[in-house]
C-alpha cells in the first residue's frame, strides 16, 4: 500500500530535505501524535532526508514543562531521533528550537513584515467577532475587519492582525493534489499576536519554517485548511519559494472525533504501562493512518518501509 508518490515528491525537494516534526506541549503524548511522527520519519527515511524538533509553546496559557519533558521521554522511547533539535540541545537552556524562546526573532520578523504589508491593532475578543461578524466559512469565524480602520494604537489588550487581501492561493498537496484556498474568505484578517500578547500559531510556524529551512511540511488534514494563509504570509515575509505540504489522515475516535490530548484513552503513557511496545504503537498508529493493512510492529528504524522504501 503506497500512500504517496514518493519520486514525484522528491523531485520537488533539494536532496536531503529537511521536514519537521513540531508538537505543542499542551499535554502527553497521545496516538495521534505518533501517527504524525511515523509519517514524518517514515517519509524523511524514504527520501533520505533529516527531522527537526521544534516545541511549539507559543501558547503560555496552555504550555507545560512537564508535558515537554515527558514528550522528549517519549519520543526517546519510541526511538525516534531527531537530526536536529535533539532532546540534549533542548534541556540545555534557550534553543532556537522552542518558540517560547524565539520573542526576539518574533519582533524582528514582525517588524519587517510591518514594512512590507498592512499590520493593525485590533481589539476583538472572540466573543465581538461572533457576535459582531456571525459570519462562518467552514466551520471557522472569519474577521470581516472590524478594526481594520479603527487606527488603533497597539498596546495593552490588542492583538496585532494582517491585512489580507482577496486572492487564492494555490498548491499541490503531496497526497491530496491540487488545492485552492482563499484565506481573506477563510479566515480574513490574520492574527498574528493575541490579545495577551502572545504569538499565534499561524505567525510562530512560518516564521520558524523560514528560520529553519522547511522544505517539507508533513501534519494531519486539520491543518489543510491553514495552508493558504501560511503560503501567503511566507511570502509576504520574503520566502522565495514555500516549502512543500504533505497532509496525513488523522486518527479518528469510533464517533468520528479527533482525538485530543486530553483523551487517557490513546495516551502513549497509559499505552507503555500497559505493556505496549515502542514498536508495536509505532504500527498501530501506521495501520491507522492507512500505512499498513494490519497493525503489524514497525521498529522507528523501519518507518521508511511504509513508504515503498528500505
Ligand atoms: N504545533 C502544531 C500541533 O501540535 C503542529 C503545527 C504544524 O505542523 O504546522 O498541532
Amino acid at each position: 500500500m503506497t500512500a504517496i508518490d514518493l519520486p514525484r515528491l522528491a523531485a520537488r525537494l533539494p536532496p536531503r530535505p529537511l521536514t519537521r516534526y513540531a508538537p505543542s506541549p499542551t499535554g502527553y503524548l497521545h496516538l495521534g501524535h505518533v501517527a504524525n511522527a511515523v509519517w514524518v520519519w517514515g517519509v524523511a527515511g524514504a527520501l533520505g532526508g533529516r527531522v527537526l524538533l521544534r516545541l511549539e509553546d507559543h501558547d503560555r496559557v496552555r504550555c507545560r514543562s512537564a508535558y515537554e519533558a515527558a514528550l522528549l521521554e517519549d519520543l526517546a522511547w519510541l526511538g525516534l531521533a531527531p537530526d536536529l533539535g535533539g532532546p540534549k540541545e533542548l534541556r540545555s537552556g534557550a534553543s532556537p528550537y522552542r518558540q517560547s524562546d524565539a520573542t526576539a526573532h518574533y519582533e524582528s520578523v514582525l517588524a519587517a513584515l510591518t514594512e512590507r504589508a498592512t499590520v493593525f491593532a485590533c481589539d476583538c475578543s472572540r466573543k465581538d467577532l461572533a457576535l459582531a461578524e456571525g459570519d462562518v466559512f467552514n466551520q471557522e469565524t472569519r474577521y470581516a475587519g472590524r478594526c481594520r480602520t479603527r487606527g488603533l494604537a497597539p498596546g495593552a489588550g490588542r492583538g496585532l492582525r494582517l491585512l489580507l487581501d482577496p486572492g487564492e492561493e494555490r498548491f499541490e498537496d503531496a497526497r491530496l493534489g491540487p488545492q485552492a484556498q482563499d484565506p481573506a474568505l477563510q479566515c480574513g484578517d490574520l492574527l498574528l499576536r493575541d490579545r495577551l500578547g502572545q504569538w499565534t500559531y499561524q505567525f510562530a510556524v512560518v516564521a520558524d519554517d523560514l528560520r529553519h529551512g522547511v522544505d517539507l511540511v508533513i501534519r494531519g488534514e486539520d491543518l489543510l485548511d491553514s495552508t493558504g494563509r501560511q503560503l501567503r504570509l511566507g511570502r509576504l515575509l520574503g520566502r522565495p519559494q514555500p516549502p512543500v505540504f504533505l497532509h496525513h489522515p488523522l486518527i479518528r475516535k469510533p464517533g468520528g472525533e479527533k482525538l485530543s490530548k486530553s483523551s487517557g484513552d490513546t495516551g502513549i503513557r497509559e499505552l507503555r504501562s500497559a505493556g505496549a511496545s515502542p514498536a508495536g504503537i509505532l504500527g498501530l498508529a501506521a495501520q491507522l493512518t492507512g500505512l499498513q493493512a494490519r497493525p503489524d510492529p514497525v521498529p522507528a528504524r523501519d518507518l521508511a518501509k511504509l513508504f515503498g522504501v528500505g
